[in-house]
């Protein structure tokens, strides 16, 4: 079962959010059949998705996380809303890298860095909030941090990783330290200390549990435990979206691929369950619309 925990720490001077989300990247890589660097990116990603997720305000909130940053394996999508669901796809899972001289999966490579990380948050209101912040490294984590600064006034620390073995992910997860008013110097040059244990996140949590590693690197920090959440990944698709998507083709082009194909089929990028439309049917979706 995925988590998300959060914690206050140094007298609620600073934010914790610890997620572990192996189970949805592996439910991912299987969904998807993504090569290890796209398993690695689209993991990244959904981490940072869950963060999102686990911020919205109001009950029927979503949102779109786009990262666009024109490399092989093309835009990264994230999509979830309240409730912690989260889903997402990338362009092209099977793109693989070679691993970097360090041994690395080339997630940076990847994605590429010249594009954007673009986040949309719908409340339900008239006018979505939209933020985009220009790409660091494609590296995703980076990225972020620098998109929850830019566009949100955030200053954190984000640490996201997805670690592979032969059956998928081992571990896959992330942690972002957020700075609140009123922290010091002092308790910064602490934070930045402690950040350096979490540049191989998902390595540390193949070894220990997430309680275990917030109690051996916050507990003496004045730790306060928030909540505990849980995290699915979870796909929102259904007949009547997918419906809304051929209505969007045009009576024309869905017509032609049925001349074509003798059917319509349309598959969820986001699951990649298959919809299929016989002419009779896609006749009744003009008829009612
Ligand atoms: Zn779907």
């Amino acid at each position: 079962m995925d988590k998300i925990y959060k914690a206050l720490i140094f007298d609620k001077k600073a934010r914790i959010t610890f997620i572990d989300g192996t189970c949805a990247v592996n439910q991912a890589i299987k969904m998807h059949k993504l090569s290890p660097t796209a398993a690695a990116a689209l993991g990244r990603a959904l981490i940072a998705g869950a963060y999102i997720a686990t911020n919205l305000k109001g009950k029927r909130s979503s949102f779109t996380l786009i990262i666009k940053g024109g490399g092989p394996i093309g835009n990264i999508v994230v999509a979830g809303g309240s409730g912690n669901k989260i889903r997402g796809f990338v362009a092209n899972p099977y793109v693989d890298m070679p691993l970097k001289d360090n041994g690395k999966l080339d997630v940076g490579g990847a994605v590429g860095k010249n594009g954007f990380l673009t986040v949309i948050k719908d409340y339900g209101l008239k006018k979505p909030y939209n933020g985009s912040c220009e790409l660091v490294s494609g590296e995703i984590a980076e990225d972020f941090a620098m998109y929850l600064l830019k566009s949100e006034g955030i200053k954190s620390a984000v640490s996201l990783g997805v670690k592979l073995d032969k059956n998928g992910a081992a571990a896959a997860g992330g942690l972002i330290v957020e700075a609140l008013p009123g922290i010091d110097e002092n308790m910064l040059v602490i934070l930045e200390d402690v950040m350096r244990n979490f540049t191989e996140i998902s390595n540390l949590m193949t070894q220990k549990s997430a309680e275990q590693i917030l109690d051996y690197y916050f507990g003496h920090l004045n730790y306060q435990k928030l909540a505990e959440e849980e995290l699915v990944l979870e796909c929102n698709c259904s007949k009547e979206r997918i419906e809304n998507i051929i209505k969007g083709l045009g009576k024309e082009e869905a017509y032609d691929i049925i001349k074509e194909t003798g059917k319509l089929e349309i598959d969820c990028q986001f699951c990649s369950q298959k919809y299929v439309y016989t002419k009779e049917e896609v006749d009744k979706i003009w008829e009612m619309s």
